[in-house]
């Protein structure tokens, strides 16, 4: 049993309290997370308020060469990695290979820092003045990450930011601790001087402290929304940019002419996949008539039978553990709840053998059918391997269900039908849509993020909008007038 420590200038520093980190799929202890309090993270603060400015300072050119030999090395040691993520979270090994890679894209794209950081540039843009503006980095950033991402939700944030000249401070999930310490010790063999990437651990305590310190200039935070609402108010009243990420419940449209083979296959996948603990996994399918919704119900319950579950770090399956007992549990109340509401439970995923054979925290995959927008299991997120199906009789009332929902991360239409594909990405209230893509997370050069209650804040999260969100813009006017020329006071506004 490993008793981990935090990562702070440069080095491993010990922690005050602990918490049991547990394997998912066996239910066994298998570390110790340390709880930094109030005086660690302020620790952490005063390495990077050390390291910072000699790093703001260095050319970005050289920053992205550290990225560059950060992404060998996060190839180099990705199968390490994803045992680490499948280990503590209890997703298959294949989709830790997955986030692993779509994190890795960030790094490649922080790559190009001194491409993205070109400020713009006008020659007389008044008699004899030139103007430019630049972005320059605001100083220690810091980010709080959730369970259900170990590596590519912090690799939605640092490689960015620190390559935009801050020093970065992660608080990752504390069911999840390993992967983080694995990439600072990467970055620091990639050759990132000390206190710019450091890792402490903690809960709310090592949480509020981040908001509440003033050297702090930007929080990014992704979790749930009770936890991103409270961060966003709190962390802007302290001044700080904040963008917080929150909860969602995706809906997928199916429309009568979709290809229904293809959709139900790949709404599979978008439900169940990771356990369905992804905030962009589709967990309602909302079917235009009752015919897509019988022969769609009779796919994806023939399917959902038969996915292969088991402890994620073993090969060749289709779905790992839920991360802990509560959260199982929890996701287990969820079905008694829509069965006594009276939907029609198609599979039942607490009737799978491991269950009740294994000590570890799985539940099989499960499908509802006739589920009605008033009960909870279609108002809440659950977070969980649940898809429920929701029975329309038109494409507008689809339209409007999902826009009446009070999360509005991702969507997806699934239809041939190219003139209803585009009226519904136009109307649709949801920060990314797919058609025909059931997980349309964006790539690392566009930018992630959702509507309503799944983000509070103005920018959404990598791709440009984080060159934006980890720098500060400033215009410079510049005049250089003649030695012999005379100036009259001028007491007006100047204009050109
Ligand atoms: P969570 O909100 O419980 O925890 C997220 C982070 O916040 C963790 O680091 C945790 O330690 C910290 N935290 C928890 N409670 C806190 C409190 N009261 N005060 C301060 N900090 C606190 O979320 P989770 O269970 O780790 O992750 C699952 C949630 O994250 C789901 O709701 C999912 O939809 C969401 N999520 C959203 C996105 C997105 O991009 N929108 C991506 C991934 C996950």
């Amino acid at each position: 049993m490993q008793t981990l420590t935090h990562w702070i200038g440069g080095d491993p520093a010990p922690g005050e309290r602990h918490l049991d980190v547990t394997n998912p799929a066996s239910a066994e202890v298998i570390g110790r997370v340390p709880l930094a309090d109030t005086a660690t993270v302020a620790h952490a603060i005063e390495a990077a308020r050390a390291a910072q400015p000699a790093w703001r300072d260095t050319p970005p050119a050289k920053r992205a060469q550290v990225m560059f030999r950060f992404k060998m090395l996060l190839e180099r040691d990705a199968d390490e990695l994803c045992v680490l993520i499948s280990r503590e979270h209890g997703k298959v090994l294949e989709d830790a290979m997955g986030e692993l890679k779509r994190g890795i894209e960030n790094v490649e794209y922080a790559c190009g820092v001194p491409e993205l950081l070109k400020g713009e540039y006008s020659h007389n843009a008044g008699p004899g003045i030139d103007t430019f503006s630049n972005h320059q980095a605001l100083g220690i950033v810091a980010g709080i990450t959730p369970f259900n991402f170990p590596a590519m939700v912090p690799l939605w944030m640092f490689p960015m930011a620190i390559a935009c000249g801050n020093a970065f401070i992660l608080k990752p999930s504390e069911q999840v601790p390993s992967a983080a310490m694995k990439m600072a010790a990467l970055l620091e063999e990639a050759g990132l001087p000390a206190g710019l990437f450091q890792v402490v651990h903690g809960d709310r305590e090592a949480v509020e402290a981040l908001i509440d310190a003033p050297d702090v200039k930007a929080l990014s935070f992704v979790g749930s929304t009770p936890v991103a609402k409270a961060i966003y108010r709190r962390g802007a009243d302290n001044g700080k940019c904040v963008q917080a990420l929150g909860g969602a419940k995706n809906h997928a449209v199916v429309l009568p002419d979709a290809d229904l083979d293809n959709a139900a296959s790949t709404l599979i996948g978008a439900a169940f996949g990771s356990a369905g603990e992804r905030c962009m996994a589709i967990s309602v399918a909302v079917c235009v008539g009752d015919a897509t919704a019988d022969a769609l119900v009779a796919k994806v319950g023939e399917q959902a039978r038969t996915l292969k579950i088991g402890p994620g770090t073993e090969k060749g399956l289709d779905m790992g553990a839920l991360v802990n007992a509560a959260h199982r549990d929890k996701v287990a109340g969820y079905i008694e709840q829509g069965e006594a509401a009276g939907a029609e439970l198609v599979v039942d995923g607490r009737r799978h053998p491991l269950v009740t054979q294994s000590p570890g925290y799985f539940l099989g995959a499960t499908l509802f059918d006739r589920v009605t927008p008033e009960m909870g299991i279609y108002r809440d997120e659950i977070f969980g391997p649940v898809l429920c199906v929701v029975r329309v009789e038109t494409f507008e009332e689809a339209i409007a269900l999902i826009n009446a929902h009070r999360y509005g991360n991702g969507t997806c239409v699934f239809t041939r039908d190219g003139e209803a594909a585009r009226r519904f990405s136009d109307a649709i209230e949801v920060g990314m849509v797919g058609i025909n893509v059931p997980l349309p997370v964006p790539v690392a050069f566009h930018s992630f993020g959702g509507w309503k209650e799944s983000l509070f804040g103005d920018l959404h999260a990598y791709g440009p909008d984080a060159v934006r969100f980890y720098t500060r813009r400033k215009a410079v006017s510049q005049r250089w007038p003649a030695r012999s020329a005379r100036e009259q006071a001028q007491l007006n506004f100047p204009s050109s």
